[in-house]
């Protein structure tokens, strides 16, 4: 099974992206998140797409294209097992990108998720959001606060704010987001495998949705992993 999940920043597509791995045992690739490996290694696509990233804006489709394109055909990342897609793609031509990757893979889409939340929903959210610098565990000093101040319930290490989590980065997140990814949203409608999620709702809830409406997908996976075993 692929998932895509898509939407604006905040609207809840890592959280759920989480929850589905866990519950559908399916890995979740986050281009932000190998993005921000890149970043941290200081690598050529790192050094590149960083600048990008501060102001919060896309980076460019080739770049990211290229480097899902490695990820995925790295015999190590298994796509055939299946994935969960978070924050890709977020243009037209990535969505077009994506589908002749993985038609080269023999793959494709199964359903995509839109999620969408209301932007006052978003900013709270995101401007709350705290991460652990060292394991990526996510908190909110609101409604997930850690046991002890700034620090990570999971290894303990120091929580930060990532500086796209700032609220006039947010803001200028959201305009590129409904600007570029509106057509994205189109694409998918047209394949008729788009289904829409309330993102505003709390994440148990959304969760509750999701797993309804992808549970017929999930049967149909689960059985294609029996047949192929
Ligand atoms: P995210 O963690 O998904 O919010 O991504 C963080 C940042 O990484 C974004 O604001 C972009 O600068 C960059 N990024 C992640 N995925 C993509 C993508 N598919 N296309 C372009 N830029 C991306």
């Amino acid at each position: 099974m692929i998932l895509i999940l898509f939407g604006p920043p905040g609207a809840g597509k890592g959280t759920q992206a989480k929850l589905i791995s866990d519950y559908a045992k399916i890995q979740h690739i986050s281009t932000g998140d190998i993005l921000r490996q890149h970043v941290k290694e200081g690598s050529a696509i790192g050094l590149k797409a960083k600048a990008y990233m501060d102001k919060g804006e896309l980076v460019p489709d080739e770049l990211v294209t290229d480097m899902l394109s490695d990820y995925l055909q790295r015999p190590e990342t298994n796509a055939k097992k299946g994935f969960i897609l978070d924050g890709f793609p977020r243009t037209r031509s990535q969505a077009q990108a994506l589908d002749a990757l993985l038609k080269k893979l023999g793959l494709k889409v199964s359903a995509a998720l839109y999620f969408d939340a209301t932007k006052d929903v978003i900013i709270k959210r995101l401007s709350g959001r705290r991460v652990c610098k060292q394991c990526g565990c996510i908190f909110h000093i609101v409604n997930m606060p850690p046991q002890r101040e700034m620090l990570c319930d999971k290894c303990g290490s120091g929580l930060i704010q990532r500086d796209d989590d700032k609220e006039e980065t947010i803001i200028r997140r959201l305009e590129v987001y409904h600007k570029q990814s509106t057509p994205v949203l189109r694409y998918y409608e047209k394949q008729n495998i788009l289904r829409r999620v309330n993102g505003d709702l709390e994440a148990d809830e959304v969760f509750k949705i999701v797993k309804r409406d992808i549970g017929q997908l999930w049967q149909g996976a689960a059985k294609h992993d029996n047949d192929s075993c």
